[in-house]
């Protein structure tokens, strides 16, 4: 699933080849695809508007309009965006934005679980009320060890559940927790609560290290969905993953003899070192 790294790597491949366009025209080719409102209305509310920037939150992808419009994308899990040539088939194509310059920005998800909303002035439906309560970005500066610790402290659940909760720090996903918990030398299934103060100090600097590295490479393409570029072309930060995947495969630290280990956390597969994880 694409998480903070991804859907920013979309946003800023994106960005030269959207902003300043208009949209002609919005298809629905399978209605569920639009969380809100429903398809013919957002069809027509889509027309006519021009795009001004595009935003993201969390690992949603936002798309300004003008007249404070803005379309929401939530990739999920295999959601797919590019802009292709106006008379371009798209596999699973679920909607499509006909845009000025013959160009068209493709909306593909081959399990139909991906959404786009139309929402105006950033009043959100219900199924965006999530994105209200959202914690904040680990990348921007006021995401630091006071701000962590506070959301830690006396909790009883597993650190890494944590920090897959979007009202603790919104963006991260399975794979970017899990190392940067590796790189934070702390055990992901340890009670929050238990953490030093120095241990809250070290992740709240690796999570925000090891999700711009994520952006630097553009992301992790690997496993179930295989988030690609708008250009189709794949992420290279797999390359670099210390834990994530590497199952049965020596810890990467120097000095360290541990085998990397995979458990199952919460339905999610948790990966770690034994040996070097708290
Ligand atoms: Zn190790």
């Amino acid at each position: 699933m694409p998480e903070l790294p991804e859907v920013e790597t979309i946003r800023l491949k994106l960005w030269p080849l959207l902003v300043g366009r208009r949209i002609v025209r919005a298809r629905v080719l399978r209605k569920d695809i639009v969380g809100f409102p429903a398809a013919r209305g957002f069809e027509s509310g889509v027309a006519g508007r021009t795009i001004t920037e595009l935003r993201r939150r969390g690992k949603y992808l936002i798309v300004g309009l003008d007249r404070g419009g803005e379309l929401v994308f939530h990739l999920r899990l295999s959601g797919h965006l590019a802009v292709v040539d106006r008379d371009r088939k798209v596999e699973y194509e679920r909607a499509r934005f006909e845009l000025t310059g013959d160009k068209a920005l493709s909306f593909a998800e081959p399990r139909a679980l991906g959404r786009v909303y139309l929402v105006q002035a950033s009043r959100y439906p219900k199924a965006l009320a999530g994105m209200l309560k959202m914690g904040l970005e680990p990348i921007h500066d006021d995401f630091d060890a006071a701000y962590l610790h506070d959301r830690l402290r006396g909790r009883t659940a597993s650190v890494k559940s944590l920090l897959l909760d979007q009202r603790v720090a919104c963006g991260v996903g399975n794979i970017y927790s899990d190392e940067a918990l590796f790189r934070a030398g702390i055990r992901p299934l340890r009670r929050a609560g238990s953490l030093e103060k120095a241990e809250v100090v070290r992740l709240a600097r690796v999570l925000a290290e090891v999700l711009r590295d994520g952006i630097k490479w553009c992301g992790t393409t690997m496993g179930d969905g295989r988030y690609r570029l708008p250009d189709g072309g794949t992420g290279s930060f797999q390359k670099r993953l210390a834990v994530f995947g590497r199952e049965g495969e020596r810890c990467q630290r120097r000095g360290c003899a541990g085998e990397i280990r995979r458990q199952k956390l919460g339905g999610r597969s948790t990966h770690f070192c034994p040996v070097c994880q708290r």
